[in-house]
């Protein structure tokens, strides 16, 4: 039987190491904190899930992850939906969506989000959230974990194949990879209505700017995307009163429904590479697998089954 070592029980350790099990490895995964540390990128309620981006390309590995969660439990994604707001239509996921032949709606009227006048709103059903420190948990049924112990060098690990999913902390374990590590500011909102559909404000560059999901515990959670200052991970720090205004400013604009007045913060890092694609890759008996770039944890199951396939080749 192959044995594998995961470095790091964020999801995307969590993940491969389901898929090295369901694979038939014999899997020992190392966390430097203890499993339920809010640290790294991974921690929380819940993340978006959507299927919905500008490149068909996305949208696949979004579809291969949506079967991924089925597979893993499908109580573990909520669909409330997901709305696009743009300055134009051609900024928007629609024309990739057409060609992935995924159905979506133009409304002008949504029930709780406020579209701003001559904005497009792209609405797709398969979306929501996805519910995150459930997820870790789901992932790691019947594995090992070495929680509290931190890998120093990857020449330590004794196992046929050593993956590195160590989010922020990368490029302490492994060499040449480029990865810039922020950390970010997310508030929380009451809102007592039915759970709202997950909102992204597409800016003029074309990129996401605010975001919005709902909370299990308060309601809506919100962030602006790629807003932090570059982190040392090592480092925590409190969440940043300026973007908590910033954020409570666009609650009150884009959800009338919703009382404006945060109930709480957090922060969370991101991992970012140049062009926010993912590093999943084999160098020797090391398989590295960076999946952040503040988009990644609703690849998990995809990325662990890439990574699992890597490890037992
Ligand atoms: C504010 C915020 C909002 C986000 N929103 C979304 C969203 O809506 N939808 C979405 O799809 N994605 C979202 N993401 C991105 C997603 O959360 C990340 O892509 C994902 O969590 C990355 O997981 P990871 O396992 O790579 O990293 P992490 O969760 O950071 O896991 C790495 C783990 O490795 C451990 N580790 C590091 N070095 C060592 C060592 N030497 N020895 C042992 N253990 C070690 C760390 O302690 C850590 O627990 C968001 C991220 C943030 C920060």
């Amino acid at each position: 039987m192959t044995h594998v070592a995961v470095v790091g029980a964020g999801v995307m350790g969590c993940a491969a190491a389901w898929a090295l099990h369901e694979g038939g490895a014999d899997v020992t995964v190392y966390e430097q904190f203890d499993l339920d540390n809010t640290r790294g990128s991974s921690h929380g309620r819940s993340r978006i899930f959507r299927l919905a981006y500008p490149d068909p390309a996305w949208i696949r590995f979004a579809q291969e992850a949506y079967a991924g969660w089925n597979d893993l439990d499908p109580t573990l994604l909520e669909l409330y939906g997901l709305v696009e707001l743009a300055p134009e239509p051609s900024l928007t996921s629609a024309r990739a969506l057409d060609e992935c032949g995924i159905a979506y709606t133009l409304p002008t009227e949504i029930e709780g989000v406020a579209v701003p006048s001559g904005w497009t709103a792209v609405q797709v059903g398969d979306a929501g959230i996805v519910l995150a420190d459930r997820a870790r948990r789901a992932f790691l049924d019947g594995i090992e974990v070495e929680a509290n112990t931190r890998v120093e060098s990857l020449d330590d690990v004794d196992a046929d194949a050593v993956v590195v999913t160590a989010g922020a902390w990368v490029g302490r374990l492994v060499d040449d990879i480029d990865v810039r590590v922020t950390r970010e500011t997310v508030a929380y909102f009451r809102s007592d209505g039915p759970p709202l559909p997950s909102v992204v404000d597409i800016g003029a560059g074309g990129g996401h700017d605010m975001y919005a999901l709902h909370d299990p515990l308060h309601g809506l959670k919100a962030g602006a995307h790629h807003a932090g200052p570059e982190s040392d991970p090592d480092e925590p720090a409190e969440p940043d009163p300026a973007i908590v205004e910033r954020i409570a400013a666009w609650v009150a604009a884009r959800f009338p429904g919703v009382d404006p007045d945060p109930v709480e913060a957090d922060t969370c890092v991101y991992t970012t590479t140049p062009d926010h694609d993912f590093v999943l890759e084999r160098r020797g008996r090391v398989v590295v697998g960076s999946a952040c770039s503040g988009h990644g944890f609703k690849f998990a199951p995809a990325v662990g089954r890439r990574i699992a396939a890597l490890a037992l080749q």
